[in-house]
């Protein structure tokens, strides 16, 4: 599995649709400071599923909207699409590439879809979670939270690695059990 492509359409400082293409490997993004590197990491979690207006780095979620500059009006409407190489079938759905689809719109509305087909919020929480990707995961490391990761003990970075690698939530169950 890898991600293949991300298009950015009024999503924060993306006021014009934005595609990025991924090879499989590593990708880097380079740029001046406020040219919007975060802000493409900041779509990534937020296609998938990210609810937290401050993971987003803004004070309501309504932020992530393109607010306009002095040469450009504000959009009504912030959308992200990631489309994802599914061809081992690591994700749990029928299909060889998987496209997941968030749209924000500034009255407060909302729409996801999984391969054009609307769904729930939930429905793509769902379809990404056992696989390592996915809301509250540490599979994206922010750029103040590597200070952390530096500093923690190696119990603590065990639990990181556990929890990007997908096993935390049966070491939970383990423990659970053992207690019964
Ligand atoms: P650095 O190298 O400093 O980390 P960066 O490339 O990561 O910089 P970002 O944080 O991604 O930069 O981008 C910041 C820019 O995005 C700022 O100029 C900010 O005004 C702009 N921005 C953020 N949200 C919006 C929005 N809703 N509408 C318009 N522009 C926005
Ligand atoms: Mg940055």
């Amino acid at each position: 599995m890898h991600l293949r492509t991300l298009t950015l359409r009024g999503f924060k400082s993306f006021a014009s649709a934005t595609t990025l293409h991924l090879e499989p490997g590593i990708t880097c993004v380079v740029g001046p400071n406020g040219s919007g590197k975060s802000n493409v990491v900041d779509a990534l979690a937020w296609v998938m599923g990210e609810q937290g207006a401050k993971t987003l780095r803004g004070g309501a979620m309504s932020d992530v909207i393109f607010a306009g500059t002095a040469s450009r009006p504000p959009l009504g409407r912030a959308e992200v699409s990631l489309t994802i190489d599914n061809a081992d079938g690591a994700l749990p759905i029928d299909y060889a590439e998987v496209t997941i689809s968030r749209t924000l719109f500034s009255g407060g509305g909302s729409e996801y879809a999984i391969n054009g087909t609307a769904c729930r919020l939930l429905d793509i929480q769902d379809l990404l979670s056992d696989s390592g990707l996915g809301r509250e995961m540490h599979v994206i490391v922010g750029q103040g939270q590597l200070d952390a990761v530096l500093r923690a003990t190696p119990e603590e970075r065990r639990g990181f690695i556990e929890e990007a690698a997908g096993i935390l939530k049966h070491r939970k169950r383990k423990d659970k059990a053992l207690r019964k």
